[in-house]
């Protein structure tokens, strides 16, 4: 399972880059349209009008040590 790094969006229609920093940091944007929420324990994502809305930013570690199924 990969690990949250960063938990952020951006909304369209305000510009507002909106991070969630720790778990259940709700951050809304601005105009209010859309949320982030989770911070590094889960991704959650909340819309007003359509998920279109939004341009994800979110980063995830690489686990280079994942083992192959054995
Ligand atoms: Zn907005």
């Amino acid at each position: 399972m990969r690990k949250i790094k960063r938990n952020a969006a951006q909304c369209r229609l305000c510009g507002d880059i909106i991070e969630s920093r720790y778990t259940h940091d709700f951050v809304m944007c601005k105009c209010k349209s859309c949320f982030v929420d989770g911070g590094h324990e889960y991704l959650r994502r909340g819309f007003a009008h359509s998920p279109d809305d939004m341009i994800e930013l979110s980063e995830y570690y690489e686990d280079e040590k994942e083992k192959p199924e054995k």
